[in-house]
């Protein structure tokens, strides 16, 4: 057994769990007993933990996680400062006048 992710929201854990279930990795919760009495007594940090069956599965339920779950969205779309057009989030340079975005000037 394996511990592979852990999150405070125990509907979050339970949808992770589904994710790797229909990819049959089969896993459990830990803690989630405790969650109702964290409630009652006002504790907001009751860490729910989910575990895998199967420490061969461990790396394929990580690549899955990161996929379906830790995903960051799209990055939104900017305006070039230069000649005012408007550039996909993926361009780091405006596509018309090759000025860098205002992303790409932080960083640098
Ligand atoms: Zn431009």
């Amino acid at each position: 057994m394996k511990h592979i992710y852990t999150h405070d929201n125990i509907v979050v854990l339970h949808s992770v769990k589904n994710i790797l279930a229909l990819n049959d990795i089969e896993s459990f919760v830990k803690n989630e007993q405790t969650a109702p009495v964290g409630a009652q007594h006002g504790i907001g940090n009751t860490f729910h933990e989910l575990w895998i069956i199967n420490d061969q599965e461990y790396a394929e339920a990580k690549a899955l996680i990161a996929r379906e779950i830790d995903n960051p969205p799209a990055k939104a779309k900017w305006v070039c400062d230069n000649c005012h057009e408007e550039n996909e989030g993926s361009f780091e340079i405006c596509w018309q006048c090759q000025s860098p975005s205002i992303q790409l000037k932080q960083e640098i």
